[in-house]
């Protein structure tokens, strides 16, 4: 019964749009039964006030998958010499993004391992081609780290988005999986992302070895004291040429109740439902969709290469072209009661037409 209250007293809390303490994430994150049922639709509700029923579709184009970083938990870190590397010339890459065009997608969001032969000069050549080529296209980067000049000169080319999430809040956890890099290098390029304009996604893995609830409730503060308009959360998978190959997996019901409450902390902000996810649930997309999130990232990429972007293994795939994906998650969609969402769908933008609403009332 206290369990019960604790549980309303911190639903209630958020609902009310107050700041959370550590303590009550964490009651939040050990829902179960008709606690969980409550926190899930509470969140499912907030998304179609703030948001409407629209899920947003991102074209992913997963154009190299070199990485000079060592991640733990990744199939694509330096160390895992069994991994297919390949990388997409730009012509290819220009040609991907015609296709996500030509399929009525708003925004196409170019990923990589962090790959040393796309330099900013190169990648700042691609973002202008681009826009040349579709100035109506939002174009997301997810290609790690770099300088704030070099985020700068991008930004300046023409991208308008950056996905880099922090993976986990606790600092030590951070050191033991990213071998040569902190958390705090990771916070100032969120820093200087945000300072430069971008609208900027990050987010957390869930599941990860020795992370504790406490952990996923100190990465919910995160998320809410950065305000992202966009928010990644996906379940560890372990991958078998890693050093956490025998790790298990992160909890699919843990990850819902994280994107539940990220929507209760964050009500006009755009989330994902991620491929990792739908990995390890065969209805994670749909589960997704009804515990806060807005939006799906179809793989763009040119279908032979699909294989070797192997962040983890089995990965959840719709088809077997960005046509075959859409028309599966078209389906999809439309049997969760909702619908596609036209443009580029920024949050942002949101923000300001909802202000704008506001002070026109
Ligand atoms: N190199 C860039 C983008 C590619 S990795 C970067 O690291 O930002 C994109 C995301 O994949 C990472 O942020 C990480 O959270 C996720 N990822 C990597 N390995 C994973 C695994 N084994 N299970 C689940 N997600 C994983
Ligand atoms: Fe490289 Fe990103 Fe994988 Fe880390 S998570 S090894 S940076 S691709």
């Amino acid at each position: 019964m206290s369990q019960t209250m604790t549980f309303s007293v911190a639903l209630a809390s958020l609902l009310a749009q107050e700041q959370p303490s550590q303590e009550q994430l964490v009651c939040l994150l050990k829902a179960t039964g008709d606690d969980l049922v409550e926190l899930i639709s509470a969140a499912n509700r907030v998304r179609q006030q703030q948001v409407g029923d629209a899920v947003w579709l991102r074209g992913l184009i997963e154009f190299s998958s070199y990485c000079r970083h060592n991640c733990y938990y990744c199939g694509l870190r330096s160390g895992n010499k069994s991994a297919g590397r390949y990388r997409l010339s730009p012509a290819e890459i220009l040609a991907a993004v015609r296709q996500v065009a030509a399929a009525g997608l708003g925004t196409v969001v170019l990923q990589s391992g962090e790959d040393a032969w796309w330099t900013t000069a190169r990648l700042v050549e691609l973002v202008q081609g681009i826009k040349e080529q579709q100035p109506q296209l939002a174009i997301t980067l997810s290609v790690g780290e770099r300088s704030y000049a070099d985020y700068a000169a991008l930004h300046q080319a023409g991208a308008d988005r950056f996905l880099l999430r922090f993976e986990t809040s606790n600092p030590q956890l951070y050191a033991e999986l990213h071998p040569g890099t902190t958390l705090v290098q990771r916070l100032e390029c969120l820093h200087h992302l945000q300072q430069l304009g971008y609208e900027v996604g990050s987010g957390c893995l869930v599941g990860l070895p020795g992370q504790t609830l406490a952990d996923l409730a100190n990465d919910l503060l995160l998320i809410s004291r950065l305000g992202l308009p966009m928010v990644g959360i996906g379940p560890f998978i372990p991958h078998p040429d890693t050093p956490l190959a025998d790790a298990t997996a992160g909890d699919v019901t843990l990850t819902l109740k994280m994107l539940a409450i990220t929507r209760l902390l964050l009500p006009a902000s755009n989330i994902p439902v991620t491929t990792a996810l739908a990995t390890l649930d065969g209805s994670g997309r749909q589960n997704g969709w009804q515990a806060g999130a807005n939006v799906v990232m179809p793989n763009a990429t040119p279908a032979t290469y699909w294989q070797q972007y192997e962040l983890y293994p089995d990965k959840a795939q719709l088809g077997d072209s960005l046509q075959h994906n859409l028309a599966t998650l078209l389906a999809q969609i439309t049997a969760a009661g909702r619908h596609v969402g036209q443009g580029p769908g920024s949050a942002l933008a949101r923000k300001e037409y909802d202000n704008a609403k506001h002070t026109a009332q």
